[in-house]
């Protein structure tokens, strides 16, 4: 990876994005999502009320939110074409092409958030079948019951 692999712009998804500026292949590494780690989950006010922290192990965090991390611009989508990858040989995880990437393509990876967790941040991949909120692909069909009992009755 090389400073122009990739570049922070704003994002028709939300705020800056992380796009690509050359063809990544499926498996290629993108750019590093480097930070300190902690065992102690960095806190979202420290980081501007973004969530920037990666769990990589129970109770070891991987704390993504310092300006030398371009790669923490990189957005959640319903479909990403990125995934997030921990390399514990490396303390360092790496961006990694899930499919073939265009450039100028945004990068994006499924930030995984739980059920809770979603209902703070929603989702504007603009997909045609969005769930409407960041969460983990696995727990959508739970947030579809969710937000179908919540419904009003009339
Ligand atoms: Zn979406």
């Amino acid at each position: 990876m090389s400073a122009r692999d990739v570049e922070s712009r704003p994002s028709p998804i939300a705020g800056l994005g992380l796009f690509a500026k050359r063809e990544f292949a499926p498996s290629e590494r993108i750019a590093p999502y480097s930070g300190p780690t902690t065992s102690e989950p960095p806190s979202e006010a420290f980081s501007g009320g973004k969530v920037y922290a990666l769990e990589i192990t129970p109770g070891r965090w991987l704390d993504g939110a310092s300006a030398d991390n371009p790669a923490r611009h990189a957005n959640h989508a319903c479909h990403p074409n990125a995934e997030l990858i921990w390399h514990e040989e490396e303390t360092m995880a790496w961006l990694t092409a899930l499919r073939p990437i265009a450039a100028a393509e945004e990068i994006t990876f499924d930030y995984g958030f739980s059920l809770a967790e979603s209902l703070f941040h929603p989702c504007a991949c603009r997909s045609a079948d969005c769930v409407g909120r960041i969460i983990a692909a696995p727990l959508r069909p739970a947030l579809r019951r969710h937000l179908r009992f919540s419904r009003p009755r009339d």
